[in-house]
């Protein structure tokens, strides 16, 4: 089965957090500002929020990914 998955450059991240801005819930950020997390497998329902907050990146260190399970 395919998933969807989201993986985030996160040692790259510059904090101005646009990714957060469209989806708090999917790209949490730390005290510091930067986005939280490497990335996470995308729950049904969370498909157009991951590619949103994805294409907010606007340092494309935000993919995302169809991989095999
Ligand atoms: S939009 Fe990109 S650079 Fe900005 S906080 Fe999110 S991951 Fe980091």
């Amino acid at each position: 089965m395919t998933k969807l998955k989201v993986r985030i450059e996160k040692a790259q991240c510059v904090g101005n957090a646009r990714c957060h801005a469209v989806a708090q819930q999917l790209f949490p950020l730390d005290d510091d500002g930067y986005v939280a997390i490497e990335g996470f497998t995308v729950d049904p329902g969370d498909e157009v929020l991951a590619r949103r907050g994805a294409r907010a990146c606007p340092e494309r260190i935000i993919s995302v990914v169809e991989e095999e399970d």
